[in-house]
């Protein structure tokens, strides 16, 4: 028998097995011919993944937390005053970065868990702010709701804010139309929708960001993301010449470009539809077993992940369960539920069967627990709109 497990956990995720071949092969030489071909192409790739034409790409060795840290550093002049549009735990991590460079932050709350700032609240808090920044989570991981990032966008530029958008859980798979919008900068990590494994931070700054670092006054306070560094880079590879600064991850690079191309051959609004398709199945399912979610209405749960609550008389034990099943969940994070949900990644290469399989577990999980609910119902459920 099989004893594979399906990762489906809000990152890493399942990749390719074009990707993993990438991972695989024999390493180049970063100033290689073919090595600069294909990192020049997928810092191409970049801007139609983002839908950010005008932007300038930066891929660089490190987590999801580098890219934060690297819109931090590079935007943020002490004193400047910087806006946090809070949606849980993510957005509690930007606010401390944009604070280490020397922002004065100003954070809007969401009224509760699973809900997210209300527009009227932000608006007002950039009416009496003359802030230089303003950042949000797109899709908040811990709680698995999404904010409306056109809107915020807007908002952004009425009020002449440079606009930072965490898009490390959505980029790739819920929609983002970075240039559209006016999302001043936007980044992600690689092992998240995008569908590489872990170790880069991926980020796309619009031309207004560019502007503001090229007018800095002080230096940047951090040396490997200083994009004094790193824009000769991006710029010579994308023009094909052999640059370096650091070391780039070469093999992660080469797969990431598979990925691009691969999302790229997809269709980015394409992609964007088999996330809403898959995730309205799971959703759907989860409410056919009874089960409540962690974001408040349907319109502010997003489509790349869905935390559930544990149904009553369950707890965490279900997931050793599920795992059992052969499907690994991820647990809960947010601080005040933690115990009380768990979550479950449907992004990146994500499939139908990968769907049907996870509630497959969950159900088999439910039981095991014993806890009384109508077995099959999720199945169903998902399966009337999968077959749909
Ligand atoms: C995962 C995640 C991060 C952090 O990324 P790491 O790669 O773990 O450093 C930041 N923001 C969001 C929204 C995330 O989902």
């Amino acid at each position: 028998m099989k004893d594979r497990k399906l990762l489906m956990i809000p990152g890493p995720i399942e990749f390719t097995p074009d990707v993993m071949l990438a991972m695989g092969m024999p390493t180049t030489s970063h100033i290689a011919p073919n090595f600069i071909e294909v990192f020049g192409e997928a810092l191409e790739r970049m801007r139609h993944v983002f839908l950010c034409p005008d932007g300038q790409p930066f891929v660089i060795a490190g987590s999801g937390t580098l890219a934060m840290d690297i819109a931090g550093a590079n935007l943020v002049e002490p004193g400047d005053r910087a806006l946090v549009v809070n949606s849980g735990y993510f957005s509690d991590r930007m606010g401390a970065i944009l604070e280490r460079y020397g922002a004065t932050v100003t954070q809007v709350h969401a009224p509760a868990v699973g809900d997210v700032p209300a527009l009227e609240d932000v608006e007002t808090a950039l009416k009496k702010g003359a802030y230089k920044i303003m950042a949000f989570t797109h899709v908040d991981t811990s709680t698995a709701v999404v904010v409306d990032a056109k809107a915020l966008g807007a908002l952004g530029r009425e009020h002449g804010v440079l606009t930072i958008l965490d898009g490390v859980c959505s980029v790739a798979g819920e929609e983002l139309r970075q240039e559209d919008w006016g999302i001043d900068l936007s980044f992600t990590a690689s092992q998240k929708a995008i569908g590489v494994p872990p170790g880069l931070a991926l980020v796309v700054a619009g031309p207004r960001a560019m502007g503001a670092f090229h007018e800095r006054k002080s230096p940047v306070g951090n040396y490997y993301a200083d994009w004094a560094n790193w824009l000769p880079i991006m710029q010579a590879y994308e023009e094909r010449r052999p640059s370096y600064f650091g070391t780039p991850a070469v093999n992660l690079i080469w797969a990431l470009n598979v990925s691009l191309g691969q999302i790229l051959d997809e269709g980015i609004d394409a992609r964007f539809l088999r996330h809403r398709r898959l995730n309205q199945a799971f959703k759907a399912a989860i409410g056919a077993l009874g089960m409540k979610q962690v974001p408040l209405g349907s319109e502010l749960a997003a489509n790349t992940l869905t935390a559930p609550y544990y149904p009553d008389g369950v707890d965490k034990a279900l997931l050793g369960h599920i795992k059992e099943a052969g499907v690994i969940v991820a647990g809960g994070l947010h601080p005040e539920i933690r115990d009380r949900y768990f979550r479950v990644g449907h992004m990146g290469a994500v499939n139908e069967s990968d769907i049907l399989m996870t509630l497959g577990a969950l159900e088999k999980g439910l039981a095991q627990v014993g806890h009384s609910f109508d077995a099959g119902a999720g199945l169903a459920a998902a399966q009337a709109l999968l077959t749909q």
